[in-house]
């Protein structure tokens, strides 16, 4: 189920990165989670109980600015110059 907060909230949230970015519900992986997902580090939040946690602590992890370290290299055409 997705967040359902106050839209007047959603407007005063902001993430507690640097940028004190707004947040936007659901994770990056899963729009209808129970999360709120900043919209400059990336990171999640979970929402208990209808409150949002949002403390860097607390971001759900695989998420924000460390997590993107995997880069799939997609291993397309090489060596055809082969002389
Ligand atoms: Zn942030």
């Amino acid at each position: 189920m997705a967040v359902d907060l106050d839209a007047a909230l959603m407007k005063i949230l902001a993430c507690p990165c640097p940028t004190h970015a707004t947040l936007r519900s659901g994770t990056a992986a899963d729009p209808e989670a129970e999360a709120l997902t900043c919209t400059a580090c990336g990171r999640s939040f979970p929402v208990t109980d209808g409150i949002p946690v949002l403390l860097l602590e607390e971001a759900l992890p695989g998420t924000g600015p460390g997590a993107d370290g995997v880069v799939g290299s997609g291993g397309s055409g090489s060596g055809l110059g082969s002389v």
